[in-house]
């Protein structure tokens, strides 16, 4: 494929073809707890897959929560085989480059070219988009595909022997299978475990924000940010910075790690942007100016939790996907991904089954093709919390001196 820039990227892409179309000889009932971006990408593989979904969700609407969304290659390569070109084509900025600044000067002591190489190197880009355009095209899909959304049905208890479901509302739903994708704080995820299973605090929290790029525009030490779209990463003692725009260039997405000094684990719990300039106070003149345009922000406690032993349910009907089974720290951008990733698996397999007693088997088949792969991924979000945040020092200068050479080196 030969793209000269992002957007004919993200036509090329197109021409991918992960899901093959195959209906499967037997239709299942097939119940979703959690309408996440995890949920309904389940949803819209398992039903175009050739069985019945319907999602419950708790949360009695669908918001503008989030903010920017990092797609990498491995999801905006599914995302295109569903389909979704012109949605991607229409909202996500392609990032040309990620820069790695040193925190207090802004000084670039890494650079990796993206852009097309994206293309070139992994079959699919590189996308930047908002969390809500990234949830709007998947809910729009797994409707058009004819998938049930029940908003406002909050799932209180479950029979993993059935399987079914009780809601607040006093309701029961069964079906031939139960997915939990539910999300960190996972109720199916307990039963499936035996026992009370909470997250783990990861230390960090994450205050997110937009600000318009007709503001950082008028800013001539800024404006670079928004006319060559790179991914810009500060990293500075125990905390870092992500920059990159969203929007299609019209807002610029700002993700501030650092210390938890209290927060709570939700996507939409409001934080003081005061506090947030305070707590980044010394930071590079640029980060002071931009943070100064903030209007107001999220603030969202970091959790995850240490691999599980099994995804699926002793009675081998309740099964568990995204952030349910292996929450991990956004430090490598692949929490959603990864929940997309195994929503495809999930929708391939269960194409190919052909009775209800099969499920147990393929349910198995789906956790031997994914665990690994995102045990390992949850392992490397922990080790990019321990590269990005090193104090100022010797391991900090030869992490800084590492990426200097092959900066260099990129650039001849
Ligand atoms: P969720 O999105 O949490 O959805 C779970 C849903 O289940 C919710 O809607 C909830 O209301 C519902 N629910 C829960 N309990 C019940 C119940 N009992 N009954 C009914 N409904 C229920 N990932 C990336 O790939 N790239 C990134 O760049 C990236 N950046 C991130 C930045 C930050 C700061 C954070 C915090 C995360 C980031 N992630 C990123 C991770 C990503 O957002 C999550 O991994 C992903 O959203 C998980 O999706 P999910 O569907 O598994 O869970």
């Amino acid at each position: 494929a030969k793209a000269d820039d992002g957007a004919s990227a993200l036509r090329v892409g197109q021409t991918v073809t992960l899901y093959g179309g195959r209906t499967a000889p037997c239709k299942l009932r097939i119940i979703i707890v959690g309408c996440g971006l995890g949920g309904l990408a389940a949803a819209f593989a398992l039903q175009k897959a050739g069985h019945e979904c319907v999602i419950l969700e708790q949360a009695p609407a669908i918001g503008e929560v989030g903010a920017g969304i990092q797609v990498t290659p491995n999801v905006s390569r599914v995302l295109l085989s569903w389909g979704l070109g012109p949605q991607l084509e229409r909202t996500a900025v392609i990032p040309q480059a990620i820069v790695f600044r040193r925190w207090e000067t802004g000084e670039r002591v890494g650079y990796t070219k993206w852009g097309d190489l994206m293309l070139r190197d992994h079959g699919a880009p590189y996308c930047h988009i908002h969390r809500a355009d990234f949830h709007r095209m998947l809910y729009d899909l797994a409707v058009g595909a004819g998938v049930q959304i029940r908003l406002g049905c909050a799932v209180t208890a479950i029979d993993a022997d059935k399987p079914s479901v009780t809601l607040r509302s006093g309701e029961s739903l069964s079906g031939d299978l139960l997915i939990g994708a539910d999300g960190v704080k996972s109720m199916i995820r307990q039963v499936i475990v035996g026992g009370p299973d909470a997250p783990v605090a990861t230390g960090d929290a994450a205050y997110r924000a937009t600000i318009p790029t007709s503001l950082m525009l008028r800013e001539d030490d800024l404006r670079g940010f928004v006319e060559n779209p790179e991914m810009t990463a500060w990293m500075g003692p125990g905390r870092h910075i992500m920059g990159y725009c969203i929007r299609g260039g019209k807002e610029y997405n700002v993700v501030l790690l650092h210390p938890d000094d209290g927060s709570v684990e939700s996507w939409t719990a409001e934080g003081s942007a005061d506090k947030m300039r305070a707590d980044f106070e010394g930071w590079e003149p640029r980060i002071q100016k931009m943070l100064g345009l903030v209007p107001s922000t999220l603030k969202w406690k970091l959790m995850d939790r240490g691999p599980l032993e099994t995804w699926i349910h002793k009675s081998g009907k309740v099964v568990l996907l995204g952030d349910s089974c292996h929450p991990m720290l956004p430090y490598r951008a692949q929490g959603a991904a990864m929940a997309v990733e195994d929503a495809a698996v999930l929708g391939s397999l269960l194409s190919h089954i052909s009775s209800p007693a099969q499920i147990p088997f393929f349910l198995r088949a789906y956790q031997d093709l994914r665990h690994a792969r995102c045990t390992d991924t949850q392992a490397q979000a922990r080790l990019n919390q321990l590269i990005f945040h090193l104090p100022d020092g010797p391991e900090q200068q030869a992490r800084d001196e590492d990426m200097r050479r092959a900066m260099e080196a990129e650039l001849g």
